[in-house]
């Protein structure tokens, strides 16, 4: 039975009030930037002398704020600070814990339009992007509440006559959450909360590019009554503090959201037993993704473009799910084509403090770098029709870039390109366009555009990822909906917003007693 909960409503900026709402958010979030975030250990304040500065990637001048860097000896005490709020969190009530997550919500939901604004700043994110990152945090606090207190009571077994036999789920122990930058309040919320209304204690290491929203979710989350010690906030570096949390003998779960390099490398190390480590780690790694639109040739043409151009551009690519890939059938591949650019170039993209503005830039100078490293190799392999420049003057822009004609063994229909840039190839039948859908070492989301039903059993069957959908874009699960996770080096598959996601935290303890 699941308590219903029906998702966040989505913030319709077309209607004035809610513009202007949003317009005074930015100005609110303007004139607060630059602070200075200490680390949160046990509850304790502790401010360094190093520090991770975060900056908007629409205006490279502007400083967001910036939290103080956390070495080893901090992260240490975060996990010592962990464990000892764990030995009285793992015994609170679930409801209890449950019921500080709705006033986590009921707090971000007040205050929507500033959260929202930040986003904006800290992310380059355009406002519907950030509306729906916003949404999807205050989602996963509402869904994961009611899931504990499903599971509360456990899970019915049989007993035999002169026996009592239950079946519960227990916390787990110390948690190290380790977010990406892209959904920087939703996964970041997402994988904080989920552990800690399981039971377990947490040390959050936010990612780089996005601290400040994490450190003033840690701050919701203490206003909402959350006992000290049970939420720990250390930003550092990934190889120094992440290497070292991950490693550590008290580490009971690790939770990941990132790339493939760095899930796979967390996930060996933290197989590995350190001495005076008394359990083996679980790890929830949710990696990258090369994920794609196919097209048939019996289907909506204009659907086809529009699912296209959402998947390929929503938040400029830099989503795991983003389709950057289109796989079209010959018949109506010219078709397809030319209308993606149509929609691509009528486009307003720039600055995303906009209310107009649909594509706004990519995180920073690292992602520019890389992306238009990636155009160029697309140059040589395939054919630019539309886009294909950069501008990182002022902020990090790249135009959205559509190459068309491309083998798919290419490099940029193999690899994960993270920016605006969707590669075209033609297939003559539908098995062929299931193949070469399925032909890279993901298995994130996919969606296919047809009107054919024996096409759509096929590839139910047969296009293997996590997230499958059917006339629509690829992108934009939502929390209790479309429960996220990926296949093959995408991840191990946790669901995120799923029915299953919470036990992945907790430890199923079968108890029988004899009268
Ligand atoms: P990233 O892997 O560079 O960083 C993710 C996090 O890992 C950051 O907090 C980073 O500081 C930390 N980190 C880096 N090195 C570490 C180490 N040695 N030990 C521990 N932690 C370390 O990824 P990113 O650039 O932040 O995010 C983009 C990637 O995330 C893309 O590949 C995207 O597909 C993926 N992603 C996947 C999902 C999903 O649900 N599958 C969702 C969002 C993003």
């Amino acid at each position: 039975m699941t308590i219903p909960y029906r998702h966040e409503p989505f913030t319709d900026f077309s209607i004035q009030s809610n513009r202007e709402a949003m317009e005074a958010a930015l100005e609110k979030v303007s004139g607060e930037l630059g602070k200075d975030y200490p680390l949160v250990i046990g509850g304790e304040r502790f401010v360094t002398e190093e520090k991770i500065v975060s900056i908007n990637p629409a205006n490279k001048e502007e400083v967001v704020g910036s939290v103080s860097k956390a070495t080893r000896d901090h992260a240490e005490k975060a996990i010592q600070a962990a464990a000892e709020a764990f030995e009285e969190w793992r015994y609170t009530d679930p409801v209890e814990r449950a019921n500080i997550l709705f006033r986590a919500a009921a707090h971000v939901r007040r205050k929507k339009f500033e959260f929202t604004a930040l986003l904006v700043k800290e992310a380059g994110k355009p406002w519907k992007e950030a509306d729906a990152d916003t949404a999807e945090a205050i989602d996963f606090m509402e869904y994961y509440a009611r899931q504990m207190i499903e599971l509360a009571g456990g899970k019915p077994i049989n007993s035999r006559e002169g026996e009592s036999n239950s079946f519960v789920y227990t916390p787990s122990g110390v948690t190290v959450s380790i977010p990406p930058w892209n959904f920087l309040f939703a996964i970041m919320a997402g994988i904080t909360v989920a552990p800690i209304v399981a039971g377990n204690t947490v040390v959050l290491k936010p990612a780089s590019a996005s601290p400040i929203i994490a450190a003033k979710f840690v701050e919701v989350l203490e206003e909402a009554g959350l006992p000290k010690g049970v939420v720990n906030f250390v930003p550092g570096s990934g190889s120094e503090v992440g290497d070292y949390l991950v490693d550590h003998p008290i580490t009971s779960i690790v939770t990941f959201t990132g790339s493939r390099e760095v899930g796979t490398r967390i996930f060996e190390r933290a197989a590995k037993v350190q001495p005076g480590q008394t359990h083996l780690k679980r790890v929830i790694a949710e990696m990258g993704g090369k994920d794609t639109v196919v097209v048939d040739d019996d289907c909506d043409i204009e659907l086809a473009a529009q699912s296209i151009f959402t998947s390929a551009f929503g938040f400029a690519g830099q989503k795991c799910s983003a389709g950057s890939r289109a796989v079209v059938h010959e018949k109506v591949y010219d078709q397809v084509l030319q209308r993606v650019i149509e929609i691509t170039e009528s486009q307003i993209t720039g600055n995303p403090e906009k209310a107009e503005t649909y594509m706004g830039p990519v995180i920073d100078q690292g992602s520019f770098d890389k992306i238009m490293g990636y155009i160029e190799i697309g140059k040589e392999e395939g054919r630019l029709v539309s886009g294909g420049k950069g501008d990182d003057s002022k902020g990090y822009f790249i135009e959205p870039t559509i190459f068309a004609d491309l083998d798919p063994q290419a490099r940029i229909m193999q690899e994960e390109i993270f920016g605006p840039v969707v590669a075209f190839s033609k297939v003559s039948s539908f098995d062929e366009a299931i193949e070469v859908a399925n032909n890279t070492e993901y298995g994130l989301t996919g969606a296919v555009i047809t009107n054919n039903r024996k096409h759509i059993e096929v590839a139910k069957q047969k296009f293997h990822v996590g997230n499958l959908y059917f006339n629509r874009n690829c992108t934009g699960a939502i929390v209790g909906y479309h429960p996220f996770g990926g296949f093959k080096m995408s991840g191990t598959d946790s669901k995120a917003g799923g029915p299953d996601y919470l036990i992945l935290h907790m430890l199923a303890k079968t108890i029988s007693e004899t009268y």
